[in-house]
């Protein structure tokens, strides 16, 4: 029973992210939405939000679980007792913060190996932060992201 942890801040999660996550639970036992806690980012949604969105938007893939962490990854992995860390990666540009990352979470666990998904081409144009610039110029992102983010962000943005 391998159990693989798809770490990431998901603010929103996309249909990107939803493809890497339904392959890997082609390959994986189990795998594990990790939702960070406190990225050193700027977020649009809470914890909590990001949580319930990913939990509507996985229902249809029985092998894949959300949570919520806020320590070290692979604290977090050894804690569940996973074994994998997946990523995904969309072009060259992603390739040095991922290997970087891989390079220190290797380091802190030899025994957790990190599997790198490669973007389907029709996911490899945007991000999270490519989806909350179009909806808050007020544009359609239904094509890129899962039912309830859409009215999530229409419930952000329609005030404005
Ligand atoms: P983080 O802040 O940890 O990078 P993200 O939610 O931005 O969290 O991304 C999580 C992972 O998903 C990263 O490995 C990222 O490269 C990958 N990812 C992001 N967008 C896409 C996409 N459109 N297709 C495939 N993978 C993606």
């Amino acid at each position: 029973m391998t159990i693989a942890v798809y770490p990431g801040s998901f603010d929103p999660v996309t249909n990107g992210h939803l493809d890497i996550a339904a392959r890997a639970s082609r390959i994986f036992d189990t795998v594990i939405m990790a939702v960070f806690d406190r990225p050193n980012k700027q977020l649009l949604f809470s914890t909590e939000e990001r949580v319930a969105l990913l939990r509507e938007s996985t229902r249809h893939l029985p092998r894949v679980k959300v949570d919520t962490y806020s320590t070290l990854t692979v604290d977090y992995v050894r804690s569940v007792g996973a074994s994998v860390i997946v990523r995904g990666m969309r072009a060259v540009g992603d390739f040095e913060a991922e290997f970087q990352l891989a390079q220190i979470n290797q380091t802190l666990a030899p025994d957790i190996d990190i599997v790198l998904f490669m973007a389907s081409h029709r996911y490899t144009f945007f991000s999270s932060s490519t989806v909350r610039e179009i909806a808050s110029l007020g544009g359609d992102v239904s094509w890129l992201v899962p039912g309830p983010v859409v009215e999530a962000l229409k419930r952000v943005y329609g005030r404005r």
